[in-house]
């Protein structure tokens, strides 16, 4: 394994290990036939078996158990053929059964790993397990004074609750590796990935010890639902058991909730429970479901169904299109983003301008708008005109980048935001007259009006000064206000002078 060296913070090497609960893209929930879609009034969508009621038996979800051995498969983890689920016992209002039904001795899924990169440095963290599970429902006290609402509608959603090893070593590791997850179940379609709707959610185990010695105690952050607050979560929390064991306490092991707005901004992680009032949750294994027996055919068929992985896909675009390795990587994020460069590409034929548009101005303008590249205003058949235009010697890269910034507007224009027909790139470059000057006799007479106006450059490069040339050719940029194609120019200049 490549384990990157760590950083010290303040003489600590700080430990993380992740457990992330992934919402399955299941229409149905895990154990039940009620709907899982998100937003509906509360308790409409709570069968019998979601409410408890007496004498109703959970069935499981096949399409639940098929997406965590995509899971499995896609992170090369052992899928068990045979495991368990367990009841764990705990009481709380949204819960209505008095117990959760999840997996805890024998997993579905059976470690694995995540792999990514950090600028150059390849990082991988290993997977402990996956399970399946149900999630409970939701406590409403907001439209409530003096009373606490009951939402069932969540409870039996389906879950898979990917736990990793103590591996990662900096907030920023965990908050990649919490990303390269995410991009992966949302990429092969097991989990829809909103993470506002809480479909994604991260708890951040955290420890800090002196280099060399053994893991100190670890608190854990709970439900952190952004990339932003995990990485913030987990530096506040460093700095807190810092602070602690500094001043001569020890780190007691207990559960924390993140409040971001807190100490003027700057967040804080706040105690919720600690380990004496921890639950003991009597796990044993479900009497009302027999084993989760899943065949080898079962998986085979599976694995033939699989799409291509990203990184697969990463490394075919090295291969293919001749693209650096961390392009290649930045436009298979996602599979939108490898349609949109596939499809650009196949137009223009030159993949690493393609590539260098997506990660550079495209990007810059998705992200500034929060938007995903498929509800992009600028198709990739823009892209690739626009990219053909400047390999031709119409536009210079400058005007191609106004030529983007007229279409994304125009784009974004219409209700609702369309792309617009690639054809409108060369309307817009005359629109905004940046044709660049490549009638040769128009750039003849011009060249000629800089050589008159510029005698003393001209007798300097005669004799054999070349930066009289350089000089030449700005005067000539110059005159042409940048509308000449500067190769065009040093060659026509070369020519008169030669
Ligand atoms: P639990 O289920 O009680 O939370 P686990 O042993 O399953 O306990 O561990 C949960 C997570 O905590 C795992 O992701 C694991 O990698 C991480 N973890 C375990 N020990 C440490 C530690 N000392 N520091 C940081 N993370 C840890
Ligand atoms: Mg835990």
């Amino acid at each position: 394994m490549n384990t990157p060296a760590s950083q010290l913070i303040r003489g600590y090497e700080v430990v993380i290990g992740l457990e992330t609960h992934a919402q399955l893209s299941t229409a149905s929930k895990i154990f039940s036939g009620s709907s899982t879609q998100f937003g509906a009034a509360p308790n409409t969508q709570a069968s019998p078996v979601d409410l408890a009621l007496p004498g109703t038996l959970p069935v499981m979800n096949r399409g639940a158990v098929e997406r965590a051995i995509q899971f499995g498969l896609a992170v090369g983890a052992k899928v068990a053929q045979h495991s368990i689920f367990a009841r764990k016992n705990y009481f709380y209002p949204d819960l209505p059964k008095g117990y959760q039904i999840s997996q805890y001795e024998t997993p579905v899924v059976q470690g694995g790993a995540i792999e990514f990169f950090i600028g150059n440095t390849a990082h991988k963290v290993r997977l402990t397990r996956a399970h399946l599970e149900e999630d409970a429902g939701k406590s409403l006290h907001e439209d409530y004074a003096g009373q606490t609402g009951i939402d069932l509608n969540r409870a039996g959603t389906p879950l898979l609750e990917i736990v990793s090893e103590p591996d990662m070593r900096s907030s920023a590791e965990a908050a990649e590796y919490a990303k390269t997850l995410h991009a992966l179940v949302v990429w092969l379609g097991i989990c829809d990935g909103n993470m506002q709707e809480g479909s994604f959610r991260c708890d951040a185990n955290v420890s800090v010890r002196k280099p060399g010695m053994p893991y100190g105690t670890r608190r854990e952050i709970k439900n952190l639902n952004s990339f932003k607050f995990l990485q913030q979560a987990i530096d506040c929390e460093i700095q807190w058991q810092i602070d602690l064991i500094e001043d001569g306490g020890e780190v007691q092991q207990a559960t924390v909730l993140f409040n971001p707005t807190a100490n003027g901004g700057r967040g804080e992680t706040r105690a919720m429970r600690t380990k004496e009032d921890a639950h003991d949750y009597r796990y044993f294994p479900d009497p009302d479901l027999p084993p989760l027996v899943i065949s080898a055919d079962w998986i085979e068929q599976v694995r033939t169904a699989m799409p291509e992985l990203p990184q697969a896909m990463a490394t075919r675009f090295q291969r293919d299109y001749g693209l650096p390795a961390y392009d290649a990587l930045a436009v298979t994020q996602s599979k939108a983003h490898a349609a949109f460069f596939e499809a650009a590409t196949a137009l223009c034929k030159a993949p690493k301008l393609v590539a260098n548009w997506m990660m550079g101005e495209l990007a810059r303008r998705l992200n500034a708008e929060s938007l995903p590249i498929d509800a992009s205003p600028v198709s990739a058949a823009v892209i690739a005109q626009l990219v053909t235009r400047i390999g031709d010697g119409t536009i210079s890269n400058n005007g191609g980048k106004q030529v983007l910034e007229q279409l994304w507007a125009a784009g974004q224009l219409c209700e609702p935001p369309q792309p617009v027909d690639a054809s409108f790139v060369d309307k817009a470059i005359d629109d905004l007259g940046l044709r660049q000057l490549s009638d040769t006799g128009e750039l003849d007479q011009l060249l000629d009006d800089v050589l008159a106006a510029n005698t003393k450059s001209v007798e300097e490069y005669r004799a054999g000064k070349e930066k009289a040339f350089n000089a030449l050719v700005g005067q000539a940029m110059k005159a042409t206000k940048g509308k000449a194609n500067p190769a065009q120019v040093t060659e026509l200049l070369k020519k008169k002078l030669g």
